[in-house]
């Protein structure tokens, strides 16, 4: 188990987005989170590095690391849960008047403390990994959107998250594009990466899943393994769902 989320639950004023959540996610696994707009996906993920602050919820981490929101958190505790994740948006939010290369090297530079000596040569090894060996001069308005979206995924590496999470990664892309980018994901499953991925791409969620969990209305539906969310779901919400998306 790497981390475990009991009775998470988020309002925004009178609207209760996230009703009563639990999940667990395993260390190397891939949970992908399917459902309709509107069922408190992105709050989910949102919540999980504290970019929203759930009003309820034990987190429990492997580590030890646990926080009650139920609890006043400090500061630090937030941080920290901040730290163990990092993300990926749906539409990049690069930095327009730094080149990709000093997109990547921002967050450990500033955040982490690190020294641009020391942070330069990580950096340029992870837009290799993403295929952009060649860019890492260019300004974010010189790269396609498939392009920006792996530099996107870079940065969210260089903070060496223990868990990766990603918000539609592909939803603001061209078609064409969605492919790079997925096959960048795919290869980071295969390198054993922890990661929550919220997604449409139903094929793409039967592939890479161990988890594949269907959310609506603030609650999971139902979670289990690709074979039978997609192929054979439990609960008749989950099939009429996946009915109407493929
Ligand atoms: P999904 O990702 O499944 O489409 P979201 O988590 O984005 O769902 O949104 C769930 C609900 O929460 C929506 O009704 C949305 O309008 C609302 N919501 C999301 N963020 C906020 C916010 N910051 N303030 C108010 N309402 C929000």
């Amino acid at each position: 188990m790497f981390l475990s989320v009991k009775g998470l639950a988020k309002a925004f004023g009178e609207l209760e987005v996230l009703k009563h959540i639990d999940l667990t996610i395993k260390k190397g696994n891939i949970v992908t989170i399917i459902g309709p707009s509107g069922s408190g996906k992105t709050t989910l993920l949102r919540c999980l590095n504290a970019l929203e602050i759930p009003n309820k919820g034990v987190f429990s981490f492997e580590d030890g690391f646990t926080v009650d929101f139920e609890q006043k958190v400090s500061k630090n505790k937030i941080a920290e849960l901040r730290r163990k994740s990092g993300m990926v948006f749906q539409a990049y939010h690069l930095f327009p008047h730094k080149t990709a290369l000093e997109n990547v090297t921002e967050g450990p530079i500033i955040v982490q403390k690190r020294t641009k000596q020391e942070v330069i040569p990580f950096a340029e090894s992870l837009l290799q990994k993403v295929g952009l060996e060649d860019k890492m001069d260019l300004y974010p308005h010189q790269l396609s959107g498939g392009q920006q979206q792996r530099v996107g995924i870079a940065r969210a590496l260089a903070i060496q998250p223990e868990l990766m999470l990603f918000d539609e990664p592909t939803s603001a892309l061209d078609p064409e594009l969605v492919g790079e980018v997925l096959k960048v994901i795919k290869d980071l499953a295969k390198e054993g990466w922890t990661m929550a991925i919220v997604t449409h791409e139903l094929k793409f969620a039967e592939q890479v899943s161990d988890i594949v969990l269907f959310m609506e209305n603030g609650y999971v539906v139902e979670q289990g393994p690709p074979e039978q969310v997609l192929k054979n779901p439990k609960e008749e919400r989950t099939r009429q769902f996946i009915q109407r998306i493929i």
